[in-house]
């Protein structure tokens, strides 16, 4: 997988991307990863990549050239890729997102600034907008890491252990189970005594009902986009702990 991301902050991405499990799937060569400054793109002695926008109004706009510049840069030195801008107006990042981007070849992301990017490069250039939630960021790079983060940990090989990112939560619309360390008594609070019992079926049960419990509890619009996944196992089990009726009751008040 390569990504490449285009950035007038390309100072801001160091530390992310050479640090814990990206910069070890670097070295391994699982995901190789270009950083691109648009400002080396601009066209005026000022190296100027925005400008204030027609019509009035506040803020700067990012300047087209430069950004198609900078892309077809890339494009021509890692060949075609899907091109990404990063924007508050996208569609909402999420696990089965994260997915669907772990299956291509080339990532571009383009990392917006200001007021963002010029409307004729957005329609020209850009095949697919994403935003990681609805709230305002300064810029578009904390959003790429997001994507770079979330996308390089489904990649085969890169996670230590294989089944990790098997079970996170998300991989389901379950949320995860509570997990334990040592020490086994931490002041009054004792771990759940089954996690000690060394019967991995009993414990794997225990784990599957405390993520259904925790789903209901917390997100129950996950919960019930699950509930036709369950195996016949499953079902049987939830019913067996009088959850399946529950969970059934909240299906029908939606
Ligand atoms: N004026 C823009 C608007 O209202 O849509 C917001 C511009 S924001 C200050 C600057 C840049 O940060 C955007 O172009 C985008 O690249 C990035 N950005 C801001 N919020 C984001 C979000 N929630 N998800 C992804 N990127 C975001």
């Amino acid at each position: 997988m390569i990504f490449d991301i285009l950035t007038i902050f390309p100072d801001l991405l160091d530390s992310p991307l050479n640090e814990s499990i990206i910069r070890r799937a670097r070295e391994a060569d699982q995901v190789q990863i270009g950083i691109t400054n648009i400002r080396d793109f601009a066209t005026d002695k000022h190296s100027m990549t925005d400008d204030r926008p027609f019509g009035g109004g506040e803020g700067m706009v990012m300047k087209p050239e430069p950004l198609t510049a900078a892309l077809e840069s890339v494009k021509a030195k890692n060949g075609p890729g899907r091109v990404i801008l990063l924007s508050p107006q996208g569609r909402q990042y999420n696990q089965a997102i994260a997915l669907e981007l772990s299956r291509q070849k080339h990532l571009i992301l383009i990392c917006g600034r200001y007021e963002g990017v010029d409307e004729r490069f957005r329609a020209e250039s850009v095949d697919d907008e994403i935003s990681i939630g609805d709230y305002i960021l300064t810029g578009g790079e904390l959003a790429a890491m997001v994507i770079v983060d979330s996308v390089t940990r489904l990649l085969p090989g890169v996670l230590g252990c294989s089944d990790s990112a098997e079970k996170d939560t998300f991989s389901r619309q379950l949320l995860k189970h509570p997990q334990y360390t040592r020490p086994r008594k931490f002041g009054e609070s004792e771990i759940p005594e089954i996690l000690l019992s060394g019967d991995h079926a009993k414990i794997e049960q225990y784990r599957f009902l405390e993520s259904v419990r925790r789903t209901m509890k917390r997100r129950p619009d996950l919960l019930l986009k699950e509930f036709g996944s369950f195996s016949k196992a499953e079902v049987k089990f939830l019913k067996k702990h009088q959850l399946y009726s529950r969970i059934k009751e909240l299906l029908e008040g939606q």
